[in-house]
């Protein structure tokens, strides 16, 4: 791979070369649509990437530039026969929300589909073992998890997240994430009243909550705020777990994301 001072000179010296230009013509072909050259993006001779100057950089990192593979989601999906989903299950604690995501994980992969599980707490066990509870640490254990189920459903899995996720804010910047990069991001509300959470209080913590052992635990002295807008409600205390599976089954169906045939 040729290696070029700046983009500018890069671009130019790639424009003086008819060699490269037909490189960039033959990639633009294998990948199926126009990559605009002055100024934006380059191929190189040798290399299969192309690199974009112009991707916006949000982050701390200076000198950094995106470099585009061969493949669009879309040839992906042509490929691979599947597309990928993020399916955003939010709730109390003690909603159902790891219940579930175990179930519909063992349906799913038991009808051959590629799916994976981010849980809340387990995430916290390393990913994120550098992040508590308060409502900026928590906006960050989001904003995290909404980056990684975003890549993991670019890359064709259907990925279940289990979290509490209280605050809408958080929940639009996943979705947002997603809906920016054309990836289908659902919502899930594990829809109980408060007062069946903290009668099913699996790990205890609404107990030790109220006993004042745990700071800013949701539905005690942190809030939960409840989706605009989600793609699905199901209140747990209404459905089995095999039912609540089967809804989310219909949801994954009606958008397209699971077939029978799978
Ligand atoms: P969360 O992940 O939302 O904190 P969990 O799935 O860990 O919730 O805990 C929910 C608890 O409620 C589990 O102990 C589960 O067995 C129990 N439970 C009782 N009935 C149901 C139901 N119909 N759906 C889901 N969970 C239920």
């Amino acid at each position: 791979m040729a290696l070029f001072r700046n983009p500018a000179v890069a671009i130019s010296k790639q424009l003086s070369r008819q060699s490269s230009l037909s490189s960039v013509a033959a990639l633009s072909r294998v990948q199926g649509r126009v990559l605009p050259l002055a100024g934006r993006a380059f191929s190189d001779k040798n290399s299969t990437q192309t690199f974009d100057y112009n991707k916006k950089n949000e982050g701390k990192s200076s000198n950094i530039v995106w470099s585009e593979g061969l493949i669009s989601n879309d040839e992906r999906v042509a490929l691979t026969g599947q597309r990928g989903a993020t399916l955003w299950i939010t709730g109390l604690s003690g909603s159902g929300k790891s219940t579930i995501a175990c179930a519909l994980e063992h349906r799913l992969l038991k009808n051959g589909v590629n799916t994976y599980r981010l849980d809340g707490d387990n995430i916290r066990f390393g990913l994120c073992k550098d992040l508590g509870f308060t409502a900026k640490d928590r906006e960050e254990n989001i904003r995290r998890i909404g980056e990684v189920a975003k890549l993991m459903t670019d890359s064709g899995c259907i990925t279940i997240t289990a979290f509490i996720s209280p605050y809408q804010r958080d929940r639009d910047l996943a979705r947002k994430l997603h809906e920016n990069s054309g990836l289908k991001f659902l919502e899930v509300l594990m829809d109980v009243p408060l007062a069946v959470a903290e009668q099913r209080d699996p790990k205890g913590l609404y107990k030790k909550a109220r006993a004042g052992l745990i700071k800013g635990f949701t539905g005690n002295d942190d809030p939960y705020e409840l989706p605009e807008k989600p793609e699905l409600v199901i209140p747990t205390h209404e459905h089995d777990v095999d039912e609540s599976v089967d809804i989310i089954m219909k949801t994954l169906t009606d958008h397209g994301v699971f077939k029978k045939s799978n």
